[in-house]
């Protein structure tokens, strides 16, 4: 009976319990199988044919496997699902074993420390994060193999999960590792995973005497206990994982939010910074605007530097002063462009070559973005900015390496690194004699073939070659009678015979280990090279990080030199004033209309609250996000869409906007508006900006405005931020004589007939027309509605008291000028109630009583009151 494993599964099993999280891939030949239930799913997951094979017991093994150097894009797929891999090889040549096969596990490959090019979009990072806790302080450390990025954050107080939270958000990580063995990591894991859901969650901790892999990878570093311990544990992860040396991670940095305008994930979202709120895609976005870099580094820099808007600005300006002289210097930035387009994602690159998954292409591109680099140099010389040369500085040359490269790797070398192909003549002598033997074969071959052509008078017969009997002899089948005895029949064809004699087999042999030790000598020769380049990872990638840069100050200076963006001032008074500003966005996506430009003044003074009234797409939320994102492309280094502006750093910009009315209604919609808003209340202070669009709006009109009401009262007196406020409760604009520092605006309407036309103008004073009938007209609602809706309103203009004749708020050609007529004249919220005291004054019969009566009644409703 058969119940005991063969050797191999028995192997296999050993490996598998040391792996069951992930889905192991044992390598066996040509392919990797996976066994048992990895092969169910596996076959589930990829589509692939489930097979069984003998392994000893009395059922047959399910299996599948896929081809080894294909093994790539079905992994990706694997791990996008969710799982892990790890990666069983064959550590010996099987035709060289004794018995069982050598095998290892050499890598496990999880979301967060993929190198797969299949996975990496190019312009995002993959970020692993490992979070813990102690006493109270929440500990995160974060790295991206991929680029060698690796940074800490610490947050404590009860504010901690959200301040991590929003790190998060902007991380987006693929995976998240969470110390083991604490309890309340239940409910953070799902409240992680309610925020983050593309992201893999996982428990571990480091073993309790490992390796100090914060010195190895840092050197000596004073760092709390606590960050210390978070980033060993992230470290270990990572050693446990990929098991390479990692000498990409060198750089230990803190994420610092002193240094950077805090966007929290509300303001990224709502600002359609780097995804629109439609698909999620890039179009329609900042990003999608200003990136005209020209390498995938330079991409990744400009999501970052429009994520974390400076503080400083001194180094604000000092962006500022690259970008000047870029567009001053078209010739200049189109010649670094020019260079840069040359220049290959290299932060990616470093790390395949550190973890062994660089092949000789990777090489060609190294060698092609080195090239690039003394003529990027040179162009950089006369440059006058500080951070320009700066930058310049930092480029090294790193011309060992470009030499190596270039006299070894040939230009178009295979994908794969065990097949030879890829080092040049003249680069190794061992080599190139190799090569002499396989290459003069066909020399050899013609000599032969006219020799035995002679001896056997045979002028027909031809010396070939093919993959599956070797080389041979051909006779056609009318000449076989004059073949000597000693040639020994290998194959019989429709019309011919194939021969081989020994002197054929001897040079078979030769010729087919001479191949072999070709194969072996390059893998060999590409390994050193890639141990020589491995030395001089940190240098490169001071250079890759100076290239991304520049990248990202020519695309801006490209920016603005095609779209006429300026340079804004910037100032420390607390003022941000934009004349003729446009929506960086908007502007381009629109295209039959003009985009009507508008100014802006916020001060902290008089001006620091402004209320926009006007009716729906009358262009409120564009103008508010217009002064956010160009407050913000301000704070980061770039020129704006602006005649002029002088903008004063803000610490902070938050956003409230009217959530879609597609996206959810009732009740959970006006929760998480009230969520929004109660975070902005509680953050902002008087240096921050804040977007507050249609407040209220989720709820019923009174209990929308007392709210909207009373958020502007406690920014305008206890916070004091700078303001926008957009609202279609015109009531509001009562509030600008009552508070200092609210100014309304309203954007023009032209009134032409019935119709109304858009004027995008944002002007003083607010409006008490909401126009929502003239809009649904516009909408194309049935002419009968429209009429019907019409009658209606002028019902309730008559009911609530207003003067409504359709001129209000308008001049004599139609404009809006936000007057406002009102009867009575004072028109508080209060007068929108009908209060108890209202009814009850109404209910008295005036006429039948005395005086002394209705003095005695005035004085209870005092009372009252
Ligand atoms: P609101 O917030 O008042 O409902 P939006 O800001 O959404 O209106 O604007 C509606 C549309 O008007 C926008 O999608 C845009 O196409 C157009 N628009 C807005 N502002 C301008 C402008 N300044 N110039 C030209 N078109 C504009």
């Amino acid at each position: 009976m058969a119940n005991e494993l063969t050797p191999m599964m028995q192997q296999y099993l050993d490996f598998k319990n040391q792996y069951r999280d992930e889905l192991l891939f044992y390598r066996s030949g040509d392919f990797y199988e996976l066994f048992f239930e990895d092969a169910k799913t596996a076959s589930r997951e990829l589509g692939l044919t489930l097979t069984g094979r003998n392994g000893g017991l009395e059922e047959r093994i399910p299996m599948c496997g896929v081809p080894y150097h294909s093994v790539e894009p079905y992994i990706a797929k694997l791990i996008k699902k969710g799982f892990r891999v790890a990666i069983c090889e064959q550590m010996e040549d099987p035709k060289l074993a004794k018995g069982l096969v050598k095998r290892e596990v050499i890598r496990v490959i999880t979301p967060g420390t993929a190198l797969n090019e299949a996975l990496l979009e190019e312009s995002g990072n993959r970020y692993l994060v490992y979070l813990q806790e102690d006493d109270g302080v929440l500990c995160m450390a974060l790295a991206d193999v991929s680029t060698g990025e690796c940074r800490w954050y610490t947050a404590n107080g009860s504010e901690r999960l959200i301040s991590v939270e929003e790190q998060l958000f902007r991380l987006q990580p693929s995976e998240i590792v969470l110390k083991s063995g604490i309890d309340q990591w239940d409910a953070l894991e799902n409240w992680l995973k309610s925020k983050l859901t593309d992201c893999l969650y996982s428990f571990y901790e480091a073993a309790k005497e490992p390796e100090d892999y914060v010195k190895l990878h840092f050197g000596p570093l004073e760092l709390d206990p606590l960050v210390r311990s978070t980033v060993q544990n992230l470290l270990a992860y990572l050693h446990e994982t990929m098991m390479t040396d990692l000498s990409q991670i060198n750089r230990l940095e803190r994420i610092t939010t002193e240094q950077f305008m805090n966007l929290d994930a509300t303001a990224i979202r709502n600002l359609e910074l780097i995804k629109n709120m439609r698909d999620g895609g890039k179009r329609g976005t900042l990003l999608d605007i200003l990136d005209f870099t020209g390498t995938s580094m330079g991409s990744r820099c400009l999501k970052n530097w429009i994520e974390c808007p400076l503080l400083d600005i001194v180094k604000i300006r000092e962006r500022q002063d690259a970008v000047e002289e870029l567009v001053l210097n078209p010739s200049l930035r189109a010649s670094l462009q020019e260079s840069l387009k040359e220049v290959f994602d290299l932060e990616r690159i470093l790390s395949r070559l550190e973890v062994g998954s660089a092949n000789a292409r990777d090489l060609v591109s190294l060698r092609a973005s080195l090239a690039a680099l003394p003529a990027l140099k040179e162009k950089l010389q006369g440059a006058k900015s500080g951070l320009l040369q700066k930058l310049s500085a930092s480029i090294h040359m790193h011309r060992e390496i470009h030499d190596t490269l270039e006299a070894a790797i040939v230009d178009e070398p295979p994908f794969t690194v065990r097949e030879g192909g890829m080092i040049k003549d003249g680069y190794d002598l061992e080599l190139d004699e190799l090569h002499d033997i396989a290459r003069n074969n066909s020399q050899w071959m013609a000599n032969f073939e006219q020799k035995i052509k002679e001896s056997t008078g045979i002028k027909t017969l031809k010396v070939g070659f093919n993959k599956v009997f070797g080389y041979y002899i051909e006779v056609s089948k009318g000449q076989t009678s004059a073949v000597p005895p000693e040639f020994v029949r290998k194959q019989t064809l429709v019309n011919a015979e194939r021969y081989i004699v020994p002197e054929l087999k001897d040079f078979e042999n030769k010729i087919l280990s001479a191949k072999e030790k070709i194969e072996s000598l390059e893998y060999y020769l590409f390994n050193k090279i890639r141990d020589e380049i491995r030395k001089d990872i940190p240098e490169i990638q001071d250079t890759a990080h100076a290239l991304a840069r520049l990248d990202v100050l020519a695309a801006l200076a490209m920016a603005a030199f095609k779209y006429d963006y300026h340079r804004p001032e910037l100032n420390n008074r607390g003022e941000i004033r934009i004349l003729d500003g446009r929506h960086p966005v908007v502007e381009r996506l629109l295209d039959k209309e003009i985009f009507v430009p508008n100014n802006v003044t916020l001060n902290s003074a008089d001006e620091r609250m402004v209320i926009i009234t006007g009716p729906n797409m009358a262009g409120k939320s564009t103008y508010m996000r217009q002064v956010a994102l160009l407050v913000l492309m301000t704070q980061m280094g770039s020129f704006i869409p602006a005649r002029s502006a002088d903008i004063c750093a803000v610490d902070r910009i938050f956003t409230r906007v009217g959530a879609s009315d597609d996206l959810a209604t009732g009740q959970s919609t006006f929760m998480v508006e009230m969520n929004e808003v109660a975070q902005i209340l509680k953050y902002a202070t008087k240096n921050s900006l804040i977007i507050l669009d249609e407040v209220g709006r989720g709820t019923s009109t009174y209990d929308g405005m007392s709210i909207a009401r009373a958020v502007m009262e406690y920014i305008q007196t206890k916070i004091k931020a700078k303001t926008l406020f957009a609202t279609h409760y015109h009531e509001l604009i009562t509030m600008e004589d009552v508070l200092e520092g609210i100014k309304n605006y309203s954007v023009a309407i032209k009134e032409r007939g019935n119709d109304i036309v858009f004027l995008r103008r944002i002007i003083r004073g607010g409006t008490d027309r909401s126009y929502g009938v003239h809009v649904a007209r516009l909408a194309g609602l049935p002419k009968k509605v429209i009429e019907r809706a019409d009658e209606i309103l002028e019902e309730y203009d008559r009911n609530k008291g207003f003067i409504c004749d359709g001129t209000a708020a308008c001049n004599s050609d139609g404009v809006a000028q936000g007057s406002v007529k009102e009867e009575p004249a004072d028109l508080g919220m209060g007068s929108l109630f009908t209060s108890a005291l209202q009814s009850e004054l109404l209910q008295l019969d005036v006429m039948s009583m005395t005086p002394i009566e209705a003095l005695n009644e005035l004085y209870k409703l005092q009372q009252e009151a």
